[in-house]
């Protein structure tokens, strides 16, 4: 249907300004609803999105409880919406501008559900990249392990929680750990996420923790001591150090989501334009949303391909 795309404001990205989604990851979300139907629960009351902004979930969030599920009385229905930066109001969303890894975050939604827990939690928590690749893999691990953290905290039994990852070397670890909180996991590639990312989510249904663990939230706690009594392995990020066996290795279902007629985020489409002359119909690109940039630095890469830049010492 296309080829490889180069530009990197795809379909997606289109469609989202079309139905005035913030970013194009909403359709992310709306893709892993539609193979797993979290979001159709006319039940569904108390939901928390973390690392939310801009807050394109939260649109999918807010729309989903509050027109596609509207019911007679819907004041029982409430959306947090935590990140770092601060985000612009959303209908229906009460935003809390906090760090996930900090335990007072877990307080504050507590207070706002009125003491209540939540019966759905996402999370597409993405720390600043610094380059370098061991480092960001690092923290990214550290980020979906504190957004867990908060969850087994927040999220009532048989709640679900998602949340996206990176498909690198220890997955299959964090795959282990999370069957001993959920009754299924699943890893899913929802059809608007770049088949060339290692990006994934993973679909946490049913949560059901371990009898007598209760989990408490202290910064002066290590992640294994979080999980002391819960009968989970040993956190190690580190492979050389790792002492678990293959046979401790779970395999968890990987499914792709979206229907098969949606559009592929790595490829370009093209319109049909009626050529005025002959009334033909004619597949044209669509121009890039915006044309690339003047970068200051556009001089040294033009003269580095002519192989032409010297570095003066
Ligand atoms: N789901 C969002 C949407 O659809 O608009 C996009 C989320 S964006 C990819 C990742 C977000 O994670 C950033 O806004 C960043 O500020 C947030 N983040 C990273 N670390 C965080 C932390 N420790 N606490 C809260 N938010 C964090």
């Amino acid at each position: 249907m296309g080829k490889r795309s180069k530009d990197k404001r795809d379909l997606y990205y289109r469609k989202a300004k079309e139905q005035g989604y913030r970013a194009r990851s909403a359709f992310k979300l709306l893709q892993l609803n539609e193979q797993y139907h979290f979001l159709d629960d006319p039940n569904l009351k108390r939901v928390v999105d973390l690392c939310a902004a801009p807050g394109s979930w939260s649109q999918v969030l807010s729309r989903k409880l509050f027109v596609d599920n509207k019911s007679e009385d819907d004041s029982g229905k409430k959306i947090i919406a935590v990140d770092l930066q601060p985000m612009s109001p959303i209908d229906n969303v009460t935003c809390l501008q906090a760090d996930i890894t900090h335990p007072k975050t877990f307080n504050k939604i507590l207070e706002l559900f009125g003491n209540e827990k939540a019966q759905f939690v996402c999370s597409d928590g993405a720390p600043d990249v610094t380059g370098l690749h061991d480092l960001d893999e690092y923290v990214q691990q550290q980020l979906i392990m504190s957004a867990l953290q908060l969850t087994t905290c927040i999220l009532e039994k048989g709640g679900v929680f998602i949340a996206k990852i990176f498909r690198g070397r220890d997955i299959d670890l964090l795959y282990s750990q999370l069957g001993f909180l959920f009754k299924k996991i699943i890893c899913a590639k929802p059809r608007s996420s770049r088949g060339t990312s290692l990006e994934a989510f993973i679909v946490c249904l049913d949560y059901c923790p371990p009898k007598d663990w209760v989990p408490k939230l202290d910064l002066n706690k290590s992640v294994t001591e979080f999980f002391e009594g819960c009968n989970i392995k040993e956190i190690h990020n580190n492979s050389i150090i790792t002492k678990w066996y293959e046979e401790d290795r779970d395999i968890v279902d990987f499914m792709t989501c979206g229907s098969l007629d949606a559009y592929d985020s790595d490829a370009t489409y093209h319109i049909d334009v009626k050529d005025e002359l002959s009334n033909d119909l004619l597949n044209v690109s669509l121009n890039p949303v915006q044309m690339p940039t003047n970068p200051p630095y556009k001089r040294a890469l033009e003269l580095k391909r002519k192989g032409k830049l010297t570095r003066s010492i």
